[in-house]
């Protein structure tokens, strides 16, 4: 089913008004792709909302909502129009589907493909995220595949993909982009370091780490991009939504406010606001599958329309997420962000990649991986960091590389074979259909 819709591109619109003019042009298709929704038919009575100010007055979608449609109850058009199903990664529980047709790819690909530093047809694309279920993997595969680029599907849950594959993926095939959490070009830089090679020079093919999945403070961003010697692009997304904002070619995320109307949401006042800080609430326009109409992601943000410098006309977010809650220690609120901040803040000769943390009810501990070498000047450095933000008991303690992450996790190929059931006299038949 083709909605024949043109979907606008960056530079299509020159000012906010032409942006805002651009959305109210496609809400009524929105609006009508919901009215065939059984779940918005049935919460709006046969009574859709048929403008802006209407949707004004529709209650948020929740979570909740979905969890209760699953798994079909959002969907608008015939299970055969369908291209794919996908749940998004929340932990047990009752799952939250969501799915697409082959024109809602469209959108959701073009989206994604909006990276300042390119994806063309030259490019070599490690897709290192998640193809189970989750949109993730999909999405930079199409995308990268739309571009004409040489995609190598290296699923990060994967038995097949250990971290000694991924570098020598990366440093065999001269991979160009990649795409992953921002924690796993850390964990690729201790794989490829414990077989000789230096992440800053020994992959000179590497132009650019596209992350996206989990917070990425400021610290954390720019010593991952030291240690690789390329720009982090990072984006902001999720499985129900795909893309959502993308970084300016001057390092700030923006919303991609042609596709999506954007609130913010205030649960002290029950209240949304056009910009501000709050959960995230979004409307996607380019919708057929499973419209959504003002669905709180539940996202702490901060959602800005002063200018950039990019000159996109397009507001800013920051995305604070859903751990920026933080944990009590004595009378302080000690939160990841912070201690991320700090750890990743430390000189980058000291080599402190890998961190964890526990607040106990009056002293903080602290492990991180450190060589020898620069043990006590590490542990001493982020105690006084500490010590300078949080009125804490802190207790930093160093550990030798491999402390946290495991050095045969870094070093690890397992065999990936296929089931079998007839084995010879001499082998280990324990392994019978269980094929790895
Ligand atoms: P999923 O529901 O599994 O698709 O994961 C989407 C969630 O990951 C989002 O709702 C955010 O909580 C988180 N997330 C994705 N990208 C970012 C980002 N750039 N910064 C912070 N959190 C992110
Ligand atoms: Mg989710
Ligand atoms: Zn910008």
């Amino acid at each position: 089913m083709s909605t024949g819709v043109t979907r606008p591109a960056i530079g299509d619109w020159r000012t906010l008004e032409e942006l805002g003019a651009l959305q109210d042009e496609q809400l009524p298709r929105t609006l009508a792709a919901a009215a065939r929704s059984p779940f918005y038919r049935a919460r709006h009575r046969g009574q859709t909302p048929m403008d802006r100010a209407e949707l004004q007055d529709c209650p948020l979608t929740t979570k909740q909502d979905l969890r209760d449609q699953y798994p079909f109850g959002l969907l608008a058009v015939e299970r055969r129009a369908l291209a794919t199903y996908h749940e998004s990664s929340g932990t047990g529980g009752v799952p939250t589907s969501s799915y697409y047709t082959a024109d809602d790819w469209h959108d959701l690909t073009e989206r994604y493909a909006r990276k300042w530093v390119g994806i063309d047809a030259s490019d070599t694309f490690l897709v290192r995220t998640p193809y189970a279920l989750m949109i993730t993997g999909h999405l930079g595969h199409a995308a990268a595949r739309m571009r004409g680029a040489t995609v190598v599907p290296g699923d990060n849950r994967s038995l097949a993909m250990p971290y000694a594959r991924v570098v020598r993926v990366l440093h065999d095939l001269d991979v160009t982009l990649t795409w992953s959490l921002p924690t796993d070009p850390l964990l690729w830089a201790a794989a490829a370091e414990r077989v000789g090679l230096r992440p800053s020079t020994d992959f000179p093919a590497l132009r650019a780490l596209f992350v996206a999945g989990e917070p990425l403070t400021p610290a954390r961003r720019s010593r991952i991009s030291e240690i690789w010697g390329v720009p982090v692009v990072e984006e902001y997304g999720s499985t129900e939504t795909g893309s959502l904002a993308g970084e300016c070619p001057d390092g700030r995320l923006h919303l991609w406010a042609d596709r999506v109307i954007f609130e913010v949401y205030d649960p002290a006042s029950a209240t949304t606001r056009p910009a501000g800080r709050g959960q995230l609430v979004v409307t996607p326009l380019y919708r057929e599958a499973m419209p959504l109409l003002r669905y709180n992601i539940e996202d702490e943000v901060e959602l800005s329309y002063a200018a950039c410098g990019c000159g996109w006309q397009l507001p800013t977010v920051r995305v604070l997420g859903r751990a920026g809650a933080g944990f009590p220690v004595g009378t302080a609120v000690v939160t990841q962000a912070v201690l991320e901040e700090l750890v990743f803040s430390l000189p980058l000769d000291y080599g402190v990649m890998f961190w964890r943390a526990r607040a106990e009810p009056d002293r903080l501990l602290i492990q991180i991986e450190v060589v020898d070498r620069y043990r006590s000047a590490a542990a001493s450095a982020l105690a006084t960091a500490v010590g300078r933000v949080y009125d804490v008991d802190v207790d930093v303690t160093p550990l030798p590389p491999g402390g946290l992450v495991p050095t045969q996790v870094l070093t690890n190929s397992p065999d990936v074979v296929k089931p079998r059931s007839l084995f010879g006299a001499g082998e280990d038949w324990g392994k019978a259909l269980l094929y790895h």
